[in-house]
């Protein structure tokens, strides 16, 4: 059974991430979510509210908040594969330097990157934050029960 890890901060999660995580499941046998917790910055919506969230979008999803080293986590959970997004060059040039320290962390867990769909290429957390600010639409970007919850925070 290989346990595939998506970790990142989902503040919020958005269409991008559902897909990689839908990918992820059609490929391995399981895929868990973690939220790294990031003592040094408070971040948007409360991790709770993060996890409230990604298990509304995605049903029977295993998620978890984490602090420390991610391929401690991913140890923990059994899982030996770290599931990862690109949508362009420049979070390749980010992704594959935080895959080789992993991989010189533990050899034995293997990061896998899956291409955006085109459509997702432009969607991040943190447009979505930004655009949330401004009162614009952002149907494009998350799922309504996130749209939601954003409009409550701000
Ligand atoms: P963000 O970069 O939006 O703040 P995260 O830190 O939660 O998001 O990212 C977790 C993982 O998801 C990273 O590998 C990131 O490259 C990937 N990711 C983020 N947004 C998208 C998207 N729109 N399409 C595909 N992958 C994405």
């Amino acid at each position: 059974m290989t346990i595939a890890l998506y970790a990142g901060s989902f503040d919020p999660i958005t269409y991008g991430h559902i897909d990689i995580i839908e990918a992820g499941q059609n490929i391995f046998d399981k895929v868990i979510v973690g939220i790294a917790i990031n003592s040094e910055k408070k971040g948007f919506l409360p991790i709770e509210k993060r996890i409230e969230l990604i298990k509304e979008c995605i049903p029977n999803i295993e998620v978890y908040s984490y602090k420390g080293l991610t391929v401690d986590f991913a140890k923990e959970h059994g899982a030996t594969v770290l599931l990862r997004g690109l949508r362009n060059s420049a979070d390749f040039e980010y992704e594959n330097q935080l895959a080789q320290i992993n991989s010189k962390l533990d050899c034995n867990i293997k990061t896998v990157f899956f291409t955006a769909k085109p459509e997702h290429c432009f969607i991040s957390s943190t447009s979505v934050k930004e655009l949330i600010s401004y009162k614009q639409d952002i149907s494009d970007f998350v799922p309504s029960c996130v749209i939601k919850n954003l409009f409550d925070t701000i």
